[in-house]
């Protein structure tokens, strides 16, 4: 791993092309708007991809040059290569990437892959949500305080199909009283994954300074481990050690 933490932002970036209320909130794009703020980090290196760039995006030559990705898609969550979901599954499984899976992706075919559920939720029309930090020693929730508002956000309740998470750090209030796992983690083979929902694209939850925050400690904390060694599930027998 090279010193700063390669992060690859990677966005369907269509909302943003054809829905002026996206346009205007996120100008450069969802990705754009989250490059920018991770690109203030020394300690990092943001490159930022979209679903109509060639190779859906990733090409070998990015995925296998990232540390951490992120992912945001909605609507064309379909149009994604079963091929792309591998390769990006054995990254996290098998080289320790950090995938880090924003709002609409809880429904992406990576996401899918790599935690083993539906993802499928409750959902309703855009209302406040009060984000509550319930495991503020968690790497991800440092600086976080013990609650925040977002004034508009996409309702998504529970239940949420996904199987229990290895740290379940927020919980989200919704004004019409529904809640919500609004920021988990996974641990799957050798990678860190975590979910993290604010982020609808006509709500500016990715100017917020908390938001932001969090998904600059997320990067951190997923980047991969130093094991040393390589994680290979894919060997069939290992000689008894001496
Ligand atoms: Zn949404």
């Amino acid at each position: 791993m090279s010193e700063k933490i390669r992060v690859t932002v990677w966005n369907e970036f269509r909302h943003e092309k054809t829905e002026e209320a996206a346009r205007a909130i996120y100008p450069e794009g969802i990705h754009g708007a989250i490059g920018a703020f991770l690109s203030k980090n020394s300690d990092m290196e943001v490159r930022l991809a979209a679903l109509d760039d060639p190779g859906q995006g990733l090409p070998d030559e990015i995925l296998n040059s990232t540390d951490v990705l992120l992912w945001w898609g909605h609507m064309h969550h379909g149009e994604v290569k079963d091929e792309l979901v591998e390769r990006i599954r054995r990254r996290v499984y098998v080289d320790g990437m950090g995938f880090i899976a924003l709002h609409s992706a809880h429904h992406s075919k990576p996401f899918r892959a790599l935690v083993g559920a539906t993802g499928n939720l409750l959902w309703g029309d855009e209302q406040k949500e009060i984000v509550w930090n319930i495991l503020p020693s968690h790497p991800i929730a440092a600086g976080v305080p013990q609650h925040f508002t977002l004034p508009e956000e996409e309702l998504y309740a529970e239940p949420f199909q996904i199987p229990r998470p290895d740290a379940h750090i927020f919980e989200g209030w919704y004004e019409h009283g529904y809640v919500f796992r609004t920021g988990v983690t996974f641990l799957r083979g050798a990678g860190k994954i975590f979910y993290f929902q604010p982020g609808h694209e006509t709500c500016p939850s990715y100017h917020n300074e908390t938001v932001q925050r969090i998904i600059t400690n997320a990067v951190r904390w997923a980047k991969p481990a130093d094991f040393g060694y390589k994680v290979d599930p894919g060997a069939p027998w290992v000689p008894p050690i001496a």
